[in-house]
């Protein structure tokens, strides 16, 4: 599956940049249009791999360049005033080459959690293209400001996009390491997993035809529209000895008695183990499976069989699964793309928490003003104003 990807915001560019990282290094072909979008230009210049013409600083009469300070009201009023900047920069990705839209913003910061809703309302005004977004949810720990702006994005964006896929930084954050070093772990993580699933609608790479393809609409109707999703993964290394070479050239299979067995269980690993949102999985409306690795061990019951298991977990009928061959690799990955999912405790804490801070701002608001009118009080004389 093809995309125009937009990376809103730093952890947006950050993503995207990621991902035509991850494309350069695996000799994908995911990312057929990008670009990055900020209000702040010390982020756009931090980017290594969006090519310098794609990239858009937005709200220079505003911010001049400076980002909007974690204010995401004033974000999205950028972004608005903003759009047609944006959009003559989409105008320039082959939109006929692609399959959908992907919005990709931090949801707890300003620039990317006001702007990805309005873009992505945008997006759908002017094609028909399926846009889609990636959103990402800050740490517990970051405090109030980044919850309720996370709060109130997450259901603008919802509302906005086809599908929001989720991802929670709260359990992803590695202990020791830097915040930049973890962030890089965890967009690797991340855009591993995305490329996974999304490489699955290639079926057209190399020599390697898959055993029971997954095409671009498999993945759109399972993404629906309307919804959240939240995204599975596990990988099992395999050792090939020197059938890799043989492999490449024949589409014969090597006997691995327990091919079945490891596809069945990387799905089952993939779905209870860590997802970029945790979930509950009964439930879940629609869910895709995409198994990855060397064409030998891609065994077509081991699929039927995770999509059985699948279908008895979630409750849904439709459970779709395939296999993307993967020829030069030597270990087997599985991706599972829970859709419609809604019973979700970290959404109902952010949107708790969020209240709270929203009315902890308004009273400290009050108090402010209050202390201020105490501060200024002359006593029983007026001072005249100086203008
Ligand atoms: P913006 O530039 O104003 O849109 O704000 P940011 O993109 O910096 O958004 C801030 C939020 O995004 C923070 O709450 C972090 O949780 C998260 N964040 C920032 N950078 C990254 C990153 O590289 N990766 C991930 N996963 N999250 C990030």
């Amino acid at each position: 599956m093809k995309l125009a990807i937009v990376g809103f915001g730093q952890a947006g560019g950050k993503v995207l940049d990621e991902f035509i990282a991850f494309d350069e290094r695996t000799r994908g072909s995911v990312v057929r249009g990008a670009l990055a979008v900020n209000t702040a230009k010390a982020d756009l210049q931090g980017l290594e791999h969006v090519p310098a013409d794609r990239r858009v600083l937005i709200g220079q009469t505003r911010v001049k360049g400076h980002g909007v300070g974690g204010d995401n009201e004033l974000g999205a009023e950028i972004a608005e005033e903003d759009v047609g900047e944006i959009q003559r920069a989409v105008d320039d990705v082959p939109t006929h080459e692609i399959d959908a839209f992907l919005v990709v913003a931090g949801l707890g910061g300003g620039t990317g959690s006001g702007g990805a809703p309005v873009l992505a309302k945008q997006l759908k005004r002017v094609y028909s293209e399926p846009v889609y977004g990636l959103g990402i949810l800050p740490g517990s720990d970051e405090g109030g400001l980044y919850t309720l702006n996370a709060a109130r994005s997450f259901q603008t964006f919802v509302r906005e996009a086809d599908n929001v896929m989720v991802f929670d930084n709260d359990g992803w954050r590695h202990g020791g390491e830097s915040l930049k070093g973890g962030y890089d772990a965890i967009n690797e993580e991340l855009v591993r997993r995305l490329n996974v699933l999304f490489s699955a609608g290639e079926v057209d790479r190399g020599d390697a035809v898959a055993e029971s393809v997954v095409d671009a609409s498999e993945i759109i109707n399972t993404l629906g529209n309307g919804g959240v999703s939240s995204i599975g993964y596990a990988v099992d290394h395999v050792d090939r000895g020197d059938s890799g070479l043989l492999s490449r050239f024949s589409k014969k299979k090597l006997p691995d008695a327990d091919a079945t067995n490891r596809i069945t269980s990387l799905v089952r690993k993939a779905t209870l183990g860590r997802l970029t949102l945790p979930c509950e999985v009964q439930g879940v409306e629609r869910a895709l499976i995409v198994v990855a690795g060397p064409p030998e061990y891609l065994d077509r019951k081991g699929i039927e069989r995770g999509r059985t298991w699948l279908e008895e977990q979630t409750g849904s009928m439709e459970v779709r699964g395939g296999d993307f061959p993967m020829p030069d690799e030597d270990s087997v990955a599985c991706a599972v793309l829970l859709s419609g999912v809604t019973d979700v405790p970290r959404v109902k804490q952010l949107q708790a928490v969020a209240v709270e801070a929203m009315e902890n701002l308004d009273d400290l608001r009050e108090r402010s003003d209050a202390n201020l009118d105490a501060l200024l009080d002359a006593g029983d004389e007026e001072l005249p104003p100086l203008f």
